[in-house]
């Protein structure tokens, strides 16, 4: 389980880009689950609730958003979708491939408090 530490690295993302909009308060974050990183939505959003305490995102929810794993074979030139756990090139079968998305946790973008009593 490395929800928790992710969680924790969530936090400080959405502080970061918090702190670069002057933004005290953070409603909303859209973070994309890569297919290879393993990472269970449900355990990362417990975690990310105890992990939020005392931060920008205390009250933030968050949105996930699914990417599928593309990889790129030099070989052949093949560019598309392979199967987790897959050793080689779905068409050629050759090795290594290079991961060009869905690998990572990452966080898109976030929603922020702005004037809602205008
Ligand atoms: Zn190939």
């Amino acid at each position: 389980m490395h929800e928790a530490s992710l969680a924790r690295e969530l936090v400080s993302l959405i502080e970061e880009v918090a702190a670069q909009h002057s933004v005290t308060s953070v409603n909303r974050a859209t973070v994309e689950i890569g297919e290879l990183s393993t990472v269970v939505p449900e355990a990362l959003e417990f975690a990310f609730e105890v992990a939020r305490q005392d931060s920008v995102a205390a009250e933030c929810a968050l949105d996930f958003t699914f990417v599928p794993l593309v990889v790129h074979c030099s070989s052949c030139g093949y560019r598309g979708h392979a199967e987790r756990g897959a050793t080689g090139c779905p068409r050629c079968d050759s090795i290594p491939l290079e991961i060009q998305q869905g690998r990572d946790m990452r966080l898109v973008s976030i929603d922020v408090e702005d004037d809602e009593d205008a």
